[in-house]
């Protein structure tokens, strides 16, 4: 690749996805670099897969330079992804799921265990992993354990077993862990193998049946609605056992991902305070999208916030611009409203939510291609999450930096909480630093791109940003000194 010009990666003389980056090198780039919390003017040269040296400008030569254009930063690291393999390969498998990520900026990756079989014991660990190696992506892909044997909410799994076969984690994801006495075992055992238990926060009682948030807008579309109180109660409900069981245990730690509603959010909020050793992440689709898009509106969700804090009327306002009841747009937990996306925004900014984590949820055409409330619950995401962190960037509700920690150093800082994971490489400072492997990605957020179904690499095309533009084009992504991504028309327009 030639000085100045990132794009030229793609050409006939650059590295293959997989093969280590000899010669890369970027001048007059904006620079964040969220461990030593410092962004600006910059340029950086990987040689032989080493960042090799990372130059902050001054002056003169910095002239010019904004961050409204080119970007490097640490690259990306999703804490809840769901890649499907094994058992579901027609919705993604590892090696697409990989390409994915990487298109989206990311080079490390944690899958949930809900695969079939479930990831309750090494043996489907080591598939996932030879899939990853086979795969031939530099992605670096991480394997939660199930909590529960085949997640079925009984009995635990093999729990020690999967510590030693390397998992981040424990979950059910999909689920959350059935009883509070399986919760408060699954942590006792969990943390004193040094390793965290992540929640799914569902009261399965109070959402069966549910299609969409519960209150106006389901409402108007006749779906049947999904409360709150099934996320609070659960919420409520893990910490309290984490509470408990921390008097047995005291390493034993939890994380609550893809929390979706401020008063969730004020728990995990207070319980922090009170110094609960809890972690807890938040979804791109819930920053970003509210019930409203199942209506057919299409504005951010921070444009759909009245001026006193309340959701406001997406009929009154005349801004039902598509076809209602899209079933990329059912997802469990489901599109909150306008003030929980604010809510979620709010503790991501003020620390509550360590990281955003996309929950990529891949499904084939034929399991959403159905009735609303029989679509399968996910969206496809992990090639949208930057772009639409860009976009809250752009409209000023996100410093750049931020959006950027959430992806980087707050996942990792998740990953080094537990004592296990903590000595893994997952808890490696996400940082660019001199001398380390180069782990990075580079976007241009002058430079927009059209999310359709032939520009995701990912099986599962259930996005509702099909057809729209999002800022922050990835021009080149590089895991662990090796290209992971490179953008095939960057240079050529
Ligand atoms: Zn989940």
């Amino acid at each position: 690749m030639t000085e100045g010009d990132p794009g030229s990666g793609a050409s006939a003389a650059g590295p293959r996805v997989g093969e280590t980056v000899e010669r890369f090198e970027l001048e007059r780039a904006w620079l964040v670099d969220p461990v030593s919390g410092r962004e600006g003017p910059g340029e950086i040269v990987v040689t032989d897969g080493i960042l090799e040296s990372v130059v902050w400008l001054e002056g003169d030569e910095a002239a010019g330079v904004t961050d409204a254009g080119v970007v490097v930063a640490p690259g990306l690291f999703d804490l809840h992804a769901h890649f499907r393999e094994p058992g579901f390969e027609d919705a993604e498998t590892v090696a697409t799921g990989s390409a994915a990520a990487a298109h989206g900026g990311f080079t490390t990756v944690a899958l949930m265990p809900n695969t079939s079989p479930a990831a309750d014991d090494p043996s489907v660990v080591e598939r996932i992993r030879s899939a990853a190696r086979a795969s031939g992506s530099p992605v670096e892909v991480l394997v939660y354990g199930a909590v529960s044997a085949g997640r079925a909410g009984e009995q635990l799994s093999a729990m020690g077993e999967l510590a030693d076969a390397g998992v981040l984690g424990y979950s059910d994801d999909g689920a959350p862990v059935r009883t509070a006495g399986l919760l408060r075992s699954a942590l006792l055992y969990a943390g004193m193998l040094g390793l965290p238990i992540v929640e799914h926060a569902e009261d399965p009682e109070l959402t069966a049946g549910a299609e969409a948030n519960e209150g106006y807008v389901a409402s108007v579309l006749g779906l049947a609605g999904w409360p709150t109180a099934g996320e609070v109660n659960a919420v409520a409900r893990d910490l309290a056992v984490l509470a408990d069981a921390l008097g047995d245990q005291p390493a034993a730690r939890l994380h609550l991902t893809h929390v979706s509603t401020a008063a969730a959010l004020d728990l995990v909020r207070r319980a922090r305070a009170a110094g609960l050793p809890v972690t807890c992440d938040v979804t791109p689709h819930h920053l970003a999208f509210t019930d409203e898009w199942l209506a057919g509106a299409r504005r951010w969700a921070w444009e759909a916030l009245g001026a006193d804090g309340s959701p406001r009327d997406p009929w009154a306002d005349g801004v039902l611009t598509a076809v209602p009841y899209n079933t990329s747009l059912r997802v469990n937990p489901p599109l909150r409203t306008a003030a929980d996306a604010a809510a979620c925004l709010a503790a991501l900014i003020d620390g509550t939510a360590d990281a955003v984590a996309t929950d990529h949820a891949p499904h084939t055409v034929v399991d959403k291609e159905v009735e609303f409330g029989q679509a399968a619950s996910g969206i496809s995401g992990i090639e949208t999450a930057l772009g639409i962190l860009l976009s809250l960037v752009d409209a000023g509700r996100l410093p750049l930096a931020r959006a950027v920690a959430a992806l980087t150093t707050g996942p990792a800082s998740v990953a080094a909480a537990s004592a296990r994971t903590a000595g893994m490489p997952a808890a490696r400072p996400r940082g660019l630093i001199e001398g380390a492997p180069a782990d990075l990605v580079v976007f241009d957020r002058s430079d927009n791109w059209r999310v359709a179904t032939e520009s995701l690499r990912s099986r599962g095309k259930n996005s509702p940003l099909i057809g729209r533009e999002l800022p922050g084009r990835v021009l080149v992504t590089i895991a662990s000194g090796r290209l992971a991504y490179a953008d095939p028309d960057a240079g050529s327009e």
